[in-house]
């Protein structure tokens, strides 16, 4: 781990590489602060020692503590790259900050399952972006040191061409990540000798029936069979269950976990739902639309405020959820639980600026790439160019970032819970200082 980008308005440390984001505390900042510009380690005991008034010993202990962290993650003040936060104007730090690894490529906008979040099963015309057209974007996404693409949809599987696309992807250089329902893998099993990275499997459900409400049809048991078959070819390949956080699932996640060790699968993905965007192909999005979304997904205020109450450190399920993450079972540590519930709660009471007004570290290492061939810093920022005029994509991300700062979007956006450091702001204590 080298390269990593520090953004001074959240204390946070992130490592462009391994995608992991480190909180620091105010003392871990200080240190830190002196430690990468080669500040004698004597130098900074005696500042802690001062600043804090805390006796020589006691700084002595936290500072060589702290310095032995920071080089065990793979801070060094002469090789790594140092990038601090300008608080407001973060926007215009995307474009000179910006380091791509895993870019999300919509190749496909067509879908075969019936989710009830998301329309792109409803698109009728066939909508699919061509393997020639999307070499060319893979290339330069290697060129600006993509490592990887996330090819999605839609459902990538009913892509005509998908067979093109992933030899293109290898030829180029870059690991492939499919994002997939599942539904068809057992007739397309030849991709199992493709090699992929990884295979993200959307399920949202955690039984037969949970799976039916969110996706609409009777799938639950069908993708595991596939997804059994499929390890069976291809045991190198990392399987992956993605699910949202929702009002079915919140205090229940163990049966995810149990159900992906029993099957042999290797982690939940979780994320925050979106219940506003016009992402997900809905394009009719307005407020009689968002206030089914959230009946659908998201627990009540009072499901909230008990779960938020008792979801304490000495709870059973905080430490299932604490020993999954370690396990790497699942993607979210307890923390993470909290913070979505705190912006379910904001988005529960209306409040429209839960957040700064900051991008999250979305930008700073991704774009997406949309049914319609726009790219984008994020899946709420304007577009920066368009996969079919090729030539005039700005990679400045000047007008989209500035596009993006007024449209105020941060403010309210889940990627501050799913790629971000901040909590919402209205949070009070106890949970302010999670
Ligand atoms: S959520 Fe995924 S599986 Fe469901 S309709 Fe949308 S693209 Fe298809
Ligand atoms: S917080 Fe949301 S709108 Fe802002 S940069 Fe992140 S994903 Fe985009």
């Amino acid at each position: 781990m080298s390269d990593y980008f520090y953004n001074s308005s959240e204390n946070t440390i992130f490592f462009y590489e391994s995608l992991k984001t480190y909180q620091l505390n105010e003392i871990g900042i200080h240190v830190f602060e002196k430690y990468v510009k080669n500040v004698q380690i004597n130098e900074i005991i005696y500042s802690i020692a001062n600043e804090y008034e805390v006796d020589l010993a006691e700084a002595a202990q936290d500072v060589h503590a702290l310095v032995a962290e920071f080089k065990q993650i793979g801070i060094n003040p002469n090789v790594s790259i140092q990038n601090k936060s300008n608080k407001e104007d973060d926007f215009s730090l995307v474009s000179g900050c910006f380091h791509l690894h895993t870019p999300i490529v919509h190749i496909i906008q067509n879908c075969n399952s019936p989710c009830k979040m998301c329309d792109c099963w409803k698109t009728k015309e066939k909508n699919w972006h061509p393997a020639k057209e999307l070499k060319t974007f893979f290339k330069k996404a290697k060129q600006l040191g993509a490592i990887a693409i996330m090819v999605s949809g839609g459902e990538p599987l009913l892509h005509p061409e998908l067979r093109q696309i992933i030899t293109d992807l290898k030829e180029i250089g870059l690991r492939v990540m499919l994002n997939t329902n599942a539904l068809l893998l057992h007739k397309n099993l030849w991709i199992a000798d493709l090699n992929l990275e990884r295979l993200v499997v959307s399920m949202d459900g955690y039984n037969p029936e949970t799976y039916k409400s969110y996706r609409g049809l009777n799938g639950y048991q069908i993708v595991w069979d596939n997804l059994k078959l499929f390890q069976k070819k291809s045991p190198s390949t990392q399987i992956g269950i993605r699910t949202i956080l929702n009002k079915d699932n919140y205090d229940k996640m163990e049966l995810l976990f149990d159900a992906i060790e029993e099957n042999g699968m290797h982690g939940v993905g979780l994320s925050p739902a979106d219940v506003s965007s016009i992402s997900f192909s809905r394009n009719d999005i307005d407020k009689e639309k968002e206030k089914f979304l959230i009946s659908l997904l998201l627990p009540s205020e009072d499901q909230i405020n008990d779960f938020l109450q008792a979801f304490t450190a000495e709870s059973a399920y905080y430490k299932k959820i604490e020993a999954a993450a370690e396990k790497g079972l699942s993607s979210w540590k307890p923390y993470d639980f909290i913070r979505c519930m705190l912006f379910y709660l904001g988005i529960l009471k209306g409040e429209e600026a839960m957040f700064a007004n900051r991008p999250c570290f979305f930008p700073y290492t991704s774009l997406v790439l949309d049914y319609n061939g726009d790219l984008r810093n994020c899946f709420y920022s304007p577009a920066f160019g368009n996969l079919y005029n090729f030539e005039s994509i700005d990679w400045s991300f000047q007008n989209s970032m500035k596009g993006l700062k007024e449209s105020g979007k941060c403010k309210s956006c889940r990627g501050n819970v799913f790629c971000g450091a901040q909590i919402p702001q209205s949070a009070k204590i106890p949970y302010a200082d999670i």
